[in-house]
């Protein structure tokens, strides 16, 4: 059932105004010297606008409710209405203008980012072998079954189409290129993580769904078989009928899909054990000693995912900041660390290949080794890391 609120409306609204010079510049044309061609154009533009918004409301997800709210509630990290982070949350929350901001040109590359063509249906799987697609969406193939961690292959972030768009050479892989899934596995609930249109494409492929608490509301909206979706609290572990055995961790971050709705489901970090090897999958979160404790906890990793792209002085709380990355990865006592959230979409305000330039460094003075592949580059744990460097250029 579609849910109209008011600030939703005013979502589509945005929209309309965006959009309504293009559109109807582009109709004119095709009506030109119509007696009633105004009308035309207006019940045109009115019937986009609605279809367009309908995606734009659906996408919103749905909050818990009812008794999925009720057992929320319930919950020890659950207080006054909404999740908590482990420690209290130390940075003020700047609403990022996405659409009045002067940001520097290189914050996007000028041409496309180089990529491979890889069929994942026939990755090797002795060892667990990655393919990255850009951004923090990750498949894992492992001899106990397919992971897929944070699938976002629209070509914007974001629930208006156009704001946030993925850089060229990003585009390449689709919801129809993935294998079956055996289980995909969500950090929490922003847009460029939980993307809806990723999702209801990937619906029919994906045997199941390891998700934050509160975050299945959204996937049952969209469709998915809330029998299919498993929902974890932090430090809770599930064992899946291949063996694969999943424990969600925490994370310093929040959620929200709307500006007025903060932190109503959970936002988490994974451990994922494969047979003998162990990753760590950072989700989004900011540096703090959740790290070291979960090496300790969990460690020591095979391989740790962790994010690299979205520091800025507005968020230093919720993101890692310069170098950060590489310290978290020694604090997991990971022994590879591939960066993500980066090299897809738009991040804070620096130029697009800045995250790994100076990740490097910091990771080579830490003594971190760290695997930048290509996007669709496949890799197997165990082999020597990547070493071309292919994001030299603006
Ligand atoms: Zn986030």
């Amino acid at each position: 059932m579609l849910t109209i609120v008011p600030e939703r409306l005013t979502v589509a609204s945005v929209l309309l105004i965006l959009l309504f010079d293009k559109i109807s510049m582009k109709l004119k044309r095709y009506f030109n010297g119509m007696k009633y061609r105004y009308v035309g154009i207006g019940m045109v533009v009115l019937l986009l606008t609605v279809a367009a918004g309908c995606s734009i409301v659906r996408s919103m997800g749905k909050d818990p409710a009812g008794d999925e709210l009720a057992r929320l509630e319930a919950l020890p990290n659950y207080k006054n209405g909404s999740f908590e982070n482990l420690a209290e949350r130390a940075d003020k929350t700047i609403k990022h203008n996405l659409i009045f901001q002067s940001r520097p040109e290189t914050i996007r590359p000028s041409h496309a980012l180089p990529w491979v063509k890889t069929d994942l249906n026939t990755l090797p799987d002795p060892a667990p072998t990655v393919v990255w697609f850009g951004h923090s969406s990750v498949l894992i193939k492992t001899s106990q079954g397919n992971i897929l961690i944070d699938p976002i292959f629209s070509n914007h972030a974001g629930p208006v189409p156009g704001l946030i768009t993925a850089f060229p050479g990003t585009k390449h892989y689709h919801a129809k290129d993935m294998p079956p899934i055996d289980v995909l596995i969500i950090s929490h609930d922003h847009y460029d993580h939980l993307d809806y249109h990723t999702l209801v494409q990937l619906k029919d492929q994906i045997k199941l769904a390891v998700v934050p608490m509160g975050v299945g509301s959204d996937l049952v909206y969209w469709g998915y078989d809330p029998k299919k979706i498993i929902e974890l609290n932090w430090n809770q572990s599930t064992t899946l009928p291949g063996g694969l055995q999943i424990t969600a961790t925490p994370a310093q971050h929040k959620s929200n899909r709307t500006y007025s709705q903060e932190n109503k489901t959970l936002w988490a970090s994974y451990v994922i054990q494969a047979g003998r090897y162990r990753m760590f999958y950072g989700g989004d979160g900011g540096y703090g000693p959740l790290f070291k404790q979960i090496g300790l906890q969990y460690g020591p990793f095979d391989l740790a995912l962790l994010e690299c792209g979205q520091y800025s002085p507005n968020w230093p709380w919720t993101h890692l900041w310069l170098g950060q990355t590489a310290q978290a990865a020694v604090d997991l006592q990971a022994r590879l660390l591939q960066p993500v959230h980066w090299a897809k979409f738009e991040e804070a305000d620096q130029p697009w290949n800045e995250p790994i330039e100076k990740l490097l460094p910091a990771a080579e003075k830490l003594g971190m080794q760290v695997n930048v592949p290509r996007i669709g580059e496949p890799y197997t744990l165990g082999d020597p890391p990547k070493k071309a460097v292919w994001w030299n250029f603006n």
